[in-house]
């Protein structure tokens, strides 16, 4: 069955939304402190978290950066819950790793629908009509969300995926970095930011040496981009 690990110190809202994972045919655990959370997210194994942005101890950013340090919670869907809109907070928890971000007050019906999606775009195993991007030894599988580099699945999150499969649609076109924040993240092209910056690194990182595909335009921002074909 499906785990959601709520990381939320206000009781009452934590206890609300509890019953609506479990209303919606699901386990709920629940964290008061990001501490808590921790430990929770390593020994029980969630599906998908959701954290809360302000917590008493750890704030929500450095909880999701050791999550996404530590091998057993590296990939786990994260989704930041905050009562703060201003857009660098979102920036903030996008740099640390999180999946998605959903602003409080919101209603447990939309978060829900997140949740759901999260959930569908990592758990698309079942066969369908295949959506395949390929070059550079790298396979994207959008239906099945999951990357192949040279035979082997690669673990990654639904943004790094989200990255991936853009710059590799648009292969040979260098994208801007205003341009990715935009269409990978939703976030406004005006921002300064190192978040696509961070995510590339990471994406690399997790490539091997396939990820020498992603090319940095200096200046300008990035270039999936195959030597032979290009
Ligand atoms: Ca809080």
């Amino acid at each position: 069955m499906t785990t959601i690990l709520i990381v939320e110190d206000e009781a009452d809202l934590r206890e609300l939304v509890a019953h609506h994972v479990e209303a919606a045919g699901m386990i709920a655990l629940q964290a008061a402190t990001g501490n808590e959370g921790l430990a929770l997210a390593r020994s029980k194994k969630p599906d998908l978290i959701l954290l809360d942005l302000m917590l008493p101890d750890l704030q929500g950013v450095e909880v999701c950066k050791r999550l996404r340090t530590d091998p057993a919670t590296a990939t786990t869907p994260i989704i930041m819950l905050t009562a703060k809109t201003a857009e660098g907070d979102r920036v903030q928890g996008f740099e640390a790793g999180a999946d998605d971000y959903v602003p409080k007050p919101f209603s447990t019906r939309e978060l829900l629908l997140r949740v759901r999606a999260v959930l569908r775009r990592r758990d698309q195993t079942t066969p369908q009509e295949s959506d395949l991007i390929t070059g550079g030894g790298i396979t994207v599988d959008s239906a099945r969300h999951i990357v192949v580099v040279d035979g082997v699945e690669v673990k990654m999150t639904a943004l790094e995926f989200r990255l991936l499969a853009t710059l590799m649609q648009r292969r040979a076109r260098v994208q801007t970095r205003q341009v990715l924040l935009e269409d990978v993240w939703g976030l406004s092209p005006d921002l300064q930011t190192r978040t696509v910056d961070t995510h590339v690194k990471r994406l690399r990182e997790r490539l091997g040496p396939a990820g020498d595909h992603i090319e940095t335009v200096r200046g300008v921002g990035y270039c999936f981009r195959i030597q032979d074909n290009a």
